[in-house]
């Protein structure tokens, strides 16, 4: 097995936004698996600022932070290099990580992620770059472990346990992403801006009888009863768990995913569509060149700004259907998060808390040698027994019922 030997305990983070606030903050409290932290990202004074409230909350792990451009491989070397962390957290953006992973590769340390490598300007997202590393991690004995937030992440285990202890074959998933989040803003975005609305702009896609469907984007729409918010609309996405769970699970049928999004932020978005605003096609305005969305992204609220003022619950898990011993079984999984929680314990509302929360658990288990292995891994490829017992454990507890609601 490769993976980390756990002898020094120390994390390099990249990037210091929502999910990363959120997965430092856990992993400040766990000094256990990790004994050393170092935050880094583009602005220095946003690590400091991360860096001060970990403090100020007590912690005994120790915090330091520096300044890298995860855009350039060099920068992230030397930075990276310098830390000689066995592992690095990579929170920035999905743009960066075939440089984060190239950096991890040259200096010798292990890699996690919560979303998929997609080019800048190209808004198409699959794991082919990442799995073309694996020869190259396993040829060094370092483990890549790909995806590893809620969704991506936990959706990936949620199969994985469902496949370990409740069928002998799984035949659909839906996986169900829903925010009954309240955040009193017209229209925001709970991460991201720009990664955000290049998803839910994209064509939808779903997985069946061993081809890809597409659709127009948000053409398909259900409507489901979700524990902790009530009735809600949701829409088919074409989401990057889909690729690596219709092919690592086996004799699956369908896989489909939804998210819900409430009538103002759909009519804002159809409204931004339609003057231009969400394109990445770069324009000429006043002798300079701007990206439209980029500009966009600019004057939308800094989803980190959302923690103080957002109310309500997310509730993220799967509708399974497959057979066991001989019977066709009906299940669902899933975790409901308080937004207000998430705030009062780490400082996020409950998207990055959800977030950053799996991306901690998966560093600590590569970090403390439970998980490993050489090479580029998605979560499902993973025992998943200690990821299910660490999520209740630090504050992702999950549910499962055998009478589902089906999703149509
Ligand atoms: P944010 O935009 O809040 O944070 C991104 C961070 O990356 C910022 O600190 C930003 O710095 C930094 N960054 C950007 N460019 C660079 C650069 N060139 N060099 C160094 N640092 C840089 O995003 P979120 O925290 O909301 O999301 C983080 C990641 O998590 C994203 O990849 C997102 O797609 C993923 N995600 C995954 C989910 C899942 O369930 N799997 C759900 C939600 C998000 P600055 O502030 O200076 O711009």
């Amino acid at each position: 097995m490769g993976g980390v030997k756990g002898v020094k305990g120390r994390i390099a983070v990249v990037g210091a936004g929502g999910v990363a606030a959120a997965a430092t903050a856990k992993i400040a409290k766990h000094g256990g698996a990790f004994k050393e932290m170092y935050i880094t990202s583009r602005r220095l004074g946003k690590c400091e600022e991360l860096r001060e409230s970990i403090l100020a909350r007590g912690t005994d792990v120790k915090v330091e932070a520096a300044a890298l451009d995860a855009e350039d491989v060099g920068s992230l070397t030397a930075v990276l290099g310098a830390i000689e962390p066995e592992l690095v957290l990579n929170l920035a953006l999905p743009y960066h990580d075939l440089n984060v992973m190239e950096a991890c590769l040259r200096i010798g340390a292990n890699y996690v992620d919560t979303a998929n490598y997609e080019p800048v300007d190209d808004a198409r997202f699959e794991y082919g770059w990442q799995w073309a590393y694996a020869g190259r991690f396993k040829e060094a004995g370092l483990t890549a472990l790909l995806g590893c937030g809620f969704d991506p992440g936990v959706t990936g285990v949620f199969c994985a346990h469902a496949l370990k202890h409740h069928y002998d074959a799984i035949h659909t998933v839906d996986i169900l992403d829903a925010n009954g989040g309240d955040h009193g803003h017209p229209f925001a975005t709970n991460f991201n801006p720009e990664i955000n609305i290049r998803e839910v702009t994209a064509k939808g896609k779903y997985w069946e009888d061993g081809n890809w469907v597409e659709t127009e984007p948000m053409a398909i729409r259900r409507s489901y009863d979700f524990e902790g918010i009530g009735v809600r609309d949701m829409y088919l996405l074409y989401h990057e768990e889909l690729e690596s769970l219709a092919k690592n699970i086996p004799g699956l049928r369908r896989i489909r995913f939804f998210m819900t999004f409430g009538e103002s932020y759909l009519t804002h978005l159809r409204c931004l569509q339609n003057v231009g605003m969400t394109s990445i096609v770069p324009i000429e305005y006043e002798g300079a060149e701007i990206v439209p969305l980029k500009f966009l992204k600019a004057v939308l609220p800094d989803p980190a700004s959302l923690g103080p003022r957002t109310t309500g619950k997310t509730n993220i898990g799967c509708v399974m259907r497959g057979v066991k011993d001989g019977r066709m079984k009906d299940y669902r999984i899933y975790n409901v998060c308080d937004h207000r929680e998430c705030y009062l314990e780490v400082g996020t509302q409950a998207i990055s808390y959800t977030t950053g929360v799996p991306a901690m658990i998966g560093s600590m288990l590569l970090m403390t040698g439970v998980w490993g292995g050489a090479g580029v891994y998605n979560v499902e490829d993973l025992d998943p027994d200690p990821f299910m017992e660490a999520l209740g454990a630090y504050g992702l507890p999950w549910k499962e019922r055998f009478d589902p609601e089906p999703v149509g």
